[in-house]
């Protein structure tokens, strides 16, 4: 079997496109070698040998070791270095590399091929022998934190203990004679440890560095990260082997991460750090400040360290071309990681650069511009649900700020919050509905937990490219790095601020991720604007989908909501949450309760022109689009008192003794009320509600067409119909009653009448109940119930489990279960067209707002989705995706 792919020397067995076998990593340097880019020569082992290293007891297919000697030497070959000795040692990086990018969680190991011998070799050939001995303490360092398991905190102390006794601040004050020395007091660490000593022998380093690699697929990290990201266990990580090429090779020689444009912004313009004389992660673990990549970059950051442009012109010319090359190669914005060995360019890294929404819209839309990419492409660019970040508040410009510190502006939007020092108050704050503000000296891997539940981090190290910045914009949350005026005190657990400000546990603070500010309590925000770049991609979303998107609204300010959303109707109104506002309750106890239909109806009465108002309200502010309206559908009793105390407030205020109120709210309970006297079932047996109902809605249609100009496009709704019986017996009732506001007011309201499809049996019967439904409308939340007999409101109690479990992958209320209730829908879909073949059909569950379920609505061919207006941008591009 072929587990080894070659790249180095201007070619590679690899390309891009093999991500699935090669690792991302592995298939991006092989792409980057084929097309000529200095890339250090190396080999890929595949993905597949992980799952065999797992599945044969940690151990590594037999004829894989061959296929890496033969590998190496190639790479001897083309660096003219020989591995494990000779005068020209040639060093290599044992690299992790997965399918799906997963920043951090895994395991490198840099250096690999230094001993005692070797060590000499090197710094001879070089002519620096305190580079050789810096790479050797860095390489024993890692070896024996990821191969031998020994923390690698245990060493900084070490270091930090030498550099106390020379009375150095940084690493690169260390001579060549001192790494030495710190080298020594390594080795006999590990023996103190471990009891047994460094290994010396570059092969045996090199079995047990792959192994290792591989092992750290299934570190608590990595597989906390994949169950998050959905990442699936099977796919194992790619090892890549590397010839080194050092940054630490002095002042000539350097190492950075950049992005092809901004990752915050969008704006096309290089953007990245490095750091002189240093090696591997050094940048991202803010051991010193990095320095900014360009001199745009270090004016903006008012930095005083020069910028590579400056420093290195001839390795920054060269790396800026390589980046437009690679951005017009792969037609997108990337993030790369490069190394200047001597004044010469390595490229070590691409990838795909992970940004905010905001800057992945500005991307799209000037690729477009700049002809890279087509207008469909751009719409397939935004991640829908991404779209939430754009409606993230932002702080109100009109307040005084008190600003109590400041950073950078690691990932925008501002949020409010209590601070917690720790990941686990974070996860534990969130569970119990508390907002907070994750506060760190910096983060790691092992804080991503906490990072998902904080609603913002400040951390007080670290540059735009460290592990807070990057995970942050990930997650689209606020992010404010390097702080460095502000002092976390683990200890004491509190947050100094500047001027003196002193914050403890439980403190309000803000964050302002687009200017890099802290400041001092809660901070009025305001909604941003969804113009500009934003505009235009929602524009090209709405030109290419099929479907239109309409919204469930029940109020007023939902309606409008929606409609500066992009909402084209009313898709659901609920026409109960009306009658819980103000007194409104008070009188529709009153017709609950009544004894008689003289009683109901005087109650009704008071309740007509509310109603009026309410629907005239919506229709003004559709405009002539459609609204949908469903009759009365809850369970009575849910409008009912609850408490003793309650029942007698409202027995008081409707003159009647609470012993009989008691009594008929007892006669009025259910067992199991979801599946009682609710939907259709009040209408047919209460008639005068739905006649009520009825009227408001005409009367109100016949008002806003006056006003408007425009009559609206009415639909109503009955809901959980299961027989074409119930149908028809409410649907006379309602052409009645449009008859008689006809006579009254001599104006013609059009309307359609139809059923929400939410029970099994309508989904089977639907080419019968088509005989008088005149539009579909699928209530996937109920369907959803209905069809696995599984209540919505106790699911949370075992779905978790049944994820956990594997018995399900995607709890079925928040993506549609395609397989059973998705398969309702398209046959009743079917059998009502077979019927009715201009039956309207469209959905009005939560999964009108998924992406996944609109999907599939768009493959049943449904006419449109209604979902809640916040989420009505997300419905709008992914309904064009669907459509592309
Ligand atoms: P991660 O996936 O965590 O980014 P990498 O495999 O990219 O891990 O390695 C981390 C860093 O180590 C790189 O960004 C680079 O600075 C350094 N590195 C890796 N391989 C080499 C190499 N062949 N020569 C020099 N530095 C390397
Ligand atoms: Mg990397
Ligand atoms: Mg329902």
């Amino acid at each position: 079997l072929k587990w080894v792919y070659r790249f180095g020397g201007g070619e590679a067995e690899g390309r891009a496109a093999d991500s699935a076998r090669l690792g991302g990593k592995g298939a991006n340097l092989a792409e980057m070698a084929s097309l000529g880019l200095p890339v250090p020569p190396g080999l890929t082992i595949i993905c597949d040998a992980c799952t065999h290293y797992f599945n044969n007891g940690r151990t590594l297919p037999e004829d894989l070791k061959q296929q890496v000697l033969d590998g190496i030497t190639a790479m001897e070959a083309i660096t003219g270095r020989k591995f494990g000795g000779g005068a020209t040692p040639l060093l290599l990086s044992v690299r992790s590399g997965a399918r799906a990018s997963m920043p951090g969680m895994m395991d490198t190991v840099l250096n690999l091929g230094l001993n005692d011998e070797t060590v000499q070799a090197l710094g001879h050939d070089a002519g620096d022998a305190r580079f050789a001995w810096d790479s050797y303490r860095r390489f024993i360092q890692m070896y024996a934190d990821v191969v031998m398991g020994l923390d690698h905190e245990i060493f900084e102390e070490i270091l930090e203990d030498e550099k106390a006794r020379l009375g150095h601040e940084y690493d690169t004050e260390l001579s060549a004679v001192d790494w030495q020395h710190v080298v020594s007091l390594y080795k006999q660490m590990i023996e103190d440890e471990l009891g047994e000593d460094f290994p010396q022998d570059p092969y045996l380093q090199l079995w047990r560095a792959i192994s290792a690699v591989f092992a750290s697929w299934m570190n608590p990290r990595a597989k906390t990260f994949r169950t998050l990201h959905r990442i699936p266990e099977e796919w194992g990580t790619a090892v890549n082997v590397q010839a080194m090429v050092f940054g630490n090779l002095g002042t000539s020689s350097a190492t950075g991460v950049a992005f092809t444009r901004n990752p915050s912004t969008g704006e096309n313009a290089l953007y990245g750090e490095f750091l002189v004389n240093a090696q591997g992660e050094d940048v991202v673990a803010g051991i010193r400040t990095p320095q900014s990549i360009t001199e745009e970059g270090r004016l903006a950051s008012g930095s005083e360290k020069p910028s590579l442009e400056k420093l290195m012109p001839d390795a920054f010319a060269e790396f800026r071309a390589t980046c437009l090359r690679l951005e017009s190669h792969y037609r997108d914005m990337q993030d790369v990681e490069f190394t200047i060995e001597r004044g010469k360019l390595w490229m070590l890294q691409t990838r795909s650069g992970k940004r905010t929404t905001k800057a992945a819209m500005k991307i799209a839309v000037d690729m477009v511009d700049e002809g890279v990419i087509t207008e469909p492409e751009a719409v397939c660019r935004i991640d829908p649900p991404s779209l939430d970040q754009l409606m993230h508040p932002t702080i109100d410009p009109r307040v005084e700020r008190q600003i109590v510190g400041s950073g950078l502006p690691a990932s925008p939007g501002a949020a409010t919050g209590e601070i917690v020092f720790t990941a686990e108050e974070a996860v534990a704050a969130e569970e119990e509905g508390r907002k907070v503000i994750l506060v760190r000296i910096e983060t790691s891997p092992e804080d991503i937990h906490g990072m998902h539940a904080a609603e913002a981090i400040l951390t007080t190290r670290g540059g735009m490219t460290s592990h807070a910045a990057v995970v942050a914009r990930g997650m689209g949350i606020p992010c404010v790095v390097g702080a460095g005026s502000m002092r976390v005190d683990m200890r004491n657990e509190t947050l100094l601020g500047i001027g003196g400000a002193v914050f403890r546990r439980g403190d309000i603070i803000t964050i302002d991720g687009s200017s890099g500010q802290v400041l001092k309590g809660a901070v009025p925000m305001i909604q941003p604007a969804l113009s500009g770049d934003f505009g235009k991609l929602m524009a090209w979303a709405d030109k290419t989908r099929r479907m239109t998107v309409r919204t469930n609204a029940d109020t007023p300010q939902d309606a409008r909501a929606a409609r500066s959303f992009g909402a084209e109707g009313i898709g659901l109104c609920r026409t109960e949450h009306m009658f819980f506002e103000g007194d409104r309750i008070h009188i529709m106890r009153e017709m609950i309760l009544a004894e008689d239909e003289k009683a109901r109806r005087a109650a009704l009465a008071k309740l007509l022109p509310m109603q009026r108002s309410d629907f005239t309200e919506l229709f003004e502010i559709m405009h002539g689009l459609p609204v949908t309206i469903r009759l009365l559908d809850p369970p009575l009793h849910e409008f009912l008192p609850k408490t003793e105390a309650e029942i007698d407030d409202v027995a008081r205020a409707m003159a009647m003794p609470p012993a009989f109120l008691a009594r008929r709210i007892d006669a009025l309970h259910e067992f199991n009320p979801m599946l009682g006297h609710r939907g259709c079932r009040l209408a047919i047996s209460y008639p005068e509600i739905a006649e009520m109902q009825a009227r408001a809605i005409f009367e109100a249609a016949v008002a806003a067409a006056k006003k408007t100009g425009e009559p609206v496009e009415l639909e109503i709704l009955v809901p959980l119909v299961s027989l074409r019986s119930e149908l028809d017996y409410v649907k006379t009732v309602i052409d009645q009653v449009a008859a008689e506001v006809l006579g009254e007011t001599g104006v013609t309201i059009a309307y359609l009448s139809g059923t929400m499809i939410e029970l099994p049996r309508a989904a089977i019967r639907a080419h019968v109940i088509a005989e008088t439904a005149e539009f579909f409308s699928f209530g996937t939340n109920d369907l959803t119930q209905t069809t696995f007999g599984m209540s919505r409101d106790d699911a949370a109690s075992f779905i978790p489990t049944y994820q956990r479990k594997g018995i399900i992958e995607h709890d079925p209320f928040v993506s549609l279960d395609f397989d059973g209730v998705g398969e309702l829908i398209q046959l009743a879909a079917e059998r009502g067209r077979k019927t009715r073949p201009d039956l309207k059909l469209g959905i009005c569950g939560e999964h009108g707002g998924d992406p996944a379920s609109i999907r599939f609505c768009e493959n049943a061919d449904l006419d449109y989705v209604s979902c809640s207006p916040f989420r009505v941008p997300i419905a709008r591009l992914a309904a064009a995706q669907a459509a592309i």
